[in-house]
């Protein structure tokens, strides 16, 4: 058998040493991330948009005023009851925040727009029992003072967009946007509003369902998260050291993470370069399950739990 000299030197030192561990930029050591996100609390985010998610093993974000939710069908056909907010979450996917009645904040004096946001968090957490840990502001109208009243006690606001809405967004736009962020590792998110009635929507609903495809096909090297999910693991992941000791046969490392459990409340994926050998891991003395990709060996931990042990 020929040695390559990396294959040499991995076997020498065993290739378990401090330099070769790091926290992964996105999940299970994906390329990026994208998050899919709805507008407005559209009838159709019910009744199109969240099964076809669904399909595909993902969830969406979707951002409510809850000015124009109701209880009764027959009162208003273009928006979500009630009940479906609270199937939708219930489904796994982040009911968050846009207002109660979608005013451009930045006309508002301070006092009125606290109560425009927070009186939506409240009556979004009365009907899921979860207030909402994000924020998208209407027409992306913000002033730093703003910004920073509504990322308070939140994993992130959403502050950039692409429009991934029918009429706005050929093919080539849209497979470009998935193109950019593989190659800059970014985390981008899309912007849907309605799919067959409403402004921007499609002229063919399937050209919405084309591209859910088209990104599914490359799900190898990106992460569809919630909006909360991408945000709240970004921030852990930049935010928690590492302390590693070695003592030539095992690796022991404690992380730190100083967040809002409540808020960020994520695992985060360790990177481990091993020239594809499997490798062991616990946490807290807890087995951890190692999957191995090309070169690297991953598996999950949790930020704020105890020593993690590494060994062939
Ligand atoms: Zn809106």
């Amino acid at each position: 058998m020929i040695m390559t000299a990396a294959a040499f030197a991995l076997g020498c030192t065993s290739g378990l040493s401090p330099e070769n561990v790091r926290i992964a930029d996105y999940k299970d050591g994906k390329s990026c991330a994208i998050s899919f996100t709805f507008d407005d609390g559209m009838k159709e985010h019910y009744t199109i948009v969240a099964p076809e998610l669904e399909k595909r093993g993902w969830r969406g974000t979707f951002w409510l005023c809850c000015a124009w939710i109701h209880d009764d069908p027959q009162l208003d056909t273009t928006h979500i009851t009630w009940s479906e907010v609270k199937d939708m979450h219930a489904r796994g996917h982040e009911m968050s925040n846009h207002s109660w009645s979608h005013p451009n904040l930045t006309e508002l004096t301070p006092e009125e727009a606290w109560n425009e946001i927070k009186r939506n968090d409240i009556a979004i957490e009365k009907h899921t029992g979860v207030s909402p840990v994000t924020f998208c502001f209407p027409y992306n109208a913000r002033t730093p003072a703003l910004l920073r009243l509504a990322s308070e006690g939140r994993a992130g606001t959403r502050k950039e967009e692409f429009w991934l809405g029918g009429q706005h967004s050929p093919d080539e736009y849209l497979h470009k946007q998935v193109a950019d962020a593989l190659a800059s590792r970014s985390w981008i998110a899309g912007m849907t509003h309605g799919i067959n009635y409403g402004y921007d929507c499609y002229e063919d609903p399937a050209d919405f369902t084309r591209f859910l495809d088209y990104v599914k096909e490359r799900e190898d090297s990106i992460w569809v998260g919630t909006f909360k999910d991408v945000a709240a693991y970004k921030k852990a992941a930049e935010s928690t050291q590492l302390d590693i000791k070695a003592d030539g046969r095992s690796l022991f490392i404690t992380p730190g993470l100083y967040l809002n459990p409540a808020i960020f409340d994520t695992l985060l994926t360790m990177e481990v370069i091993t020239g594809g050998k499997r490798i062991k891991a616990d946490q807290d003395g807890q087995p951890l399950e190692v999957t191995v990709r090309g070169d690297k060996a991953m598996f999950s931990f949790n930020p704020y739990g105890g020593e993690i042990r590494i060994r062939r």
